[in-house]
């Protein structure tokens, strides 16, 4: 298929007047030239996603950036060979990035010192160095830096009590953070600044960007990199691509990230497509057993079948391979 569709990925930190304003204009404006993405708007700025034919993006682009406000916004641009969304949101939120702190960041007053790829490619390497995930824990399992900390946390919420836990071992050493597009470490390395940490590197535009330098060319990335939207993930490590997802079934090495089976727990878990039907999708018995399973729905199973493909599983292979993928400093 040919690419000629494009997915945007953006932010700016800036103050917005209006934003309730904005977002209903907003919103108007990237229905009627034909995109479809996530975009949120606050008073603090914008985040978005958005995917459209190359004339849409392009045309989107041109005119953010008339808006004195975005003048200097930097896309991250993938090509595509559709659309990556099924619709078009706009949404006024609080935050652009939800980290829910006490006493709000603003990443243009403090903010963590901006690494670009090469010179983060090499901080990694450096001593005394702790590279810091700044995103979810199913997002650090599909793929992460070499060596980087997955802290043992569900959100991105939950990560200044974690650092605040974890204090001690991460005083007096160079923190380096990353995150998908750089959005969630703008806020993260500046209230790690806050906190009294002084050695705190950002990787500037994030691992997309990192993946496409022409110099690192994504280097020192295992796995690949989850992205929000329908494509699920996109590669990163150009020379040399190491699978680090496991099934969440069998712990074999995996990429592929489907949703539970079970509409109440939606949780994301890696799994072949074997085991997909094997286990009808669904994370756990309860979710296998789950009256509204998805799985079993769309794939019009009878009570019979389902009672059939549970048998097979046996009453001892719920999750004994589960692994725990957690570090040690
Ligand atoms: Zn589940």
């Amino acid at each position: 298929m040919e690419k000629n569709y494009r997915v945007l990925l953006y932010y700016k930190y800036v103050p917005i007047e209006d934003p309730e304003t904005l977002t209903a204009e907003h919103l108007e404006y990237c229905k009627n030239l034909g995109l479809r993405g996530r975009i949120l708007i606050a008073s603090e700025g914008i985040n978005g996603t958005v995917s459209g034919t190359v004339a849409q993006t392009n045309k989107y682009m041109e005119d953010l950036k008339k808006d004195p406000r975005f003048a200097d916004i930097e896309f991250k641009i993938d090509d595509a060979e559709e659309h990556a969304f099924k619709k078009m949101h706009v949404r006024h939120r609080d935050e652009i990035v939800s980290l829910r702190l006490n006493e709000d960041i603003n990443p243009n007053e403090q903010t963590g010192e901006y690494l670009e790829p090469k010179e983060f490619y090499e901080a990694m390497q450096q001593d005394e160095t702790i590279i810091l995930d700044a995103r979810n824990d199913y997002e650090y399992d599909l793929g992460h830096f070499r060596g980087a900390i997955r802290p043992d946390i569900n959100s991105f919420r939950e990560l200044p009590d974690w650092v605040k836990e974890n204090k001690d071992k991460l005083e007096g050493k160079q923190i380096l953070t990353y995150c998908t597009g750089g959005i969630r470490c703008e806020k993260f390395s500046g209230w790690l600044k806050e906190e009294g940490f002084e050695n705190v590197r950002q990787l500037h535009g994030g691992i997309v960007t990192y993946g496409k330098d022409e110099e690192v060319k994504g280097e020192l990335w295992d796995g690949k990199c989850y992205v929000f939207d329908e494509r699920i993930s996109v590669p990163i490590n150009q020379v040399d691509h190491v699978v680090v997802g496991r099934d969440h079934f069998d712990g074999e090495p995996c990429e592929r990230y489907v949703n539970c089976s079970n509409p109440d727990c939606n949780k994301q878990i890696i799994c072949s497509e074997e085991n997909e039907h094997k286990y009808l999708r669904g994370c756990t018995h309860e979710c296998r057993v789950h009256p509204r399973n998805r799985y079993v729905e769309e794939h019009e199973l009878s009570q019979e079948e389902v009672k059939e493909r549970l048998k097979q599983l046996g009453k001892h292979s719920l999750n004994k391979h589960k692994k725990s993928a957690k570090l040690n400093f």
